[in-house]
């Protein structure tokens, strides 16, 4: 057996199933992506009208999410030097899922890419397709190991960055994401779009379902946007970015609904006049923001 899959039954403990969904998950990424999504699809098709069929639904988005990250969020995970480990006791304000909710990253400093399997899914996904991407040894081990079929390789904290900001350029969102099958944490970063990623298909999908409409698969990062009106100059441009309906601008007047906001710090980046920021609100959901962890390692957690 090789030393990363042995990684994998370590990490599992006596969870044997455990082990095997995670071995299975990476190693056939794409068919396992392509099979819950058809799955969603059937369920929603032929349930979706009874209201039962939501705890299906939260049940397993209790499972696999993600967390949606601001570029500030992000580029400190990727300059992190020292091993995290969070449990749940100090990650409920930042991932509100009931099971995969702790922040592991584990020798940090080890990065790699392979082909997003969602991506793998369609005919003419958006380019390049190798936009997943593996923080911490035992996954990127795991993937040089076991994924030479969906082109893994190790990189550098450069060209992480590089993928990332190539993405979110092309209006593509930063999500870390989640699940019981990695040992109920944080393992892979990818850059998602409505159109190619799975999770966000399966959210719009399962919102169809009676009783679901506000349910999703990822979480905001915790950040909302202030906009200074003196810069403004009502073009549009961060309307066009928002995937999430967060944003409308109508002969020149922007209105900005922050209930419906991510915070995924797009509009930010497109607005040509710098008139947007991020501010975080009192009392809402904490972003994955590594100096709020390290106070929470110090005993800190707010
Ligand atoms: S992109 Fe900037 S300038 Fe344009 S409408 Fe939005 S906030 Fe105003
Ligand atoms: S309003 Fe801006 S930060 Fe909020 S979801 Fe839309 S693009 Fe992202």
């Amino acid at each position: 057996m090789k030393d990363s899959t042995k990684m994998v039954f370590r990490l599992h403990g006596w969870r044997v199933d455990r082990a095997l969904h995670n071995y299975l998950y990476f190693v056939f990424y794409d068919t396992y992506v392509k099979g819950a999504l058809y799955l969603t699809k059937g369920v929603v098709a032929l349930l979706g009208r009874f209201s039962p069929t939501r705890h299906v639904a939260r049940f397993i988005f209790d499972r696999y999410h993600a967390k949606v990250l601001s570029r500030g969020d992000l580029s400190k995970i990727l300059q992190l030097e020292e091993t995290v480990d969070l449990g749940p006791d100090t990650t409920g304000r930042i991932i509100p899922f009931r099971h995969a909710n702790r922040i592991v990253l584990r020798e940090p400093t080890h990065l790699a890419v392979m082909d997003c399997p969602c991506k793998l899914e369609l005919d003419d996904p958006c380019q390049p397709v190798a936009s997943c991407i593996a923080v911490g040894r035992p996954l990127v081990d795991f993937w040089l190991e076991h994924c030479a079929r969906y082109h893994a390789r190790r990189i550098n904290r450069e060209e992480a960055l590089d993928i990332i900001e190539r993405h979110r350029r092309s209006g593509h969102v930063t999500q870390a994401f989640f699940k019981v099958a990695t040992g109920g944490s944080m393992g892979v970063i990818c850059s998602c779009c409505p159109r190619c990623c799975v999770s966000m298909r399966a959210t719009a999908l399962v919102q169809r379902i009676k009783g679901a409409e506000g349910m999703s698969q990822y979480a905001p990062s915790g950040y909302k946007v202030a906009r200074d009106p003196e810069r403004c100059r009502g073009c549009g441009g961060c309307a066009e970015a928002c995937h999430f309906g967060a944003v409308e601008v109508r002969e020149g007047r922007r209105a900005y609904h922050p209930e419906r906001c991510f915070g995924c710090e797009l509009c930010v980046e497109r607005c040509p006049e710098g008139a947007l920021s991020l501010y975080l609100p009192e009392g809402g959901l904490l972003p994955l923001d590594l100096d709020l962890v390290r106070e929470a390692l110090a005993g800190g957690a707010r």
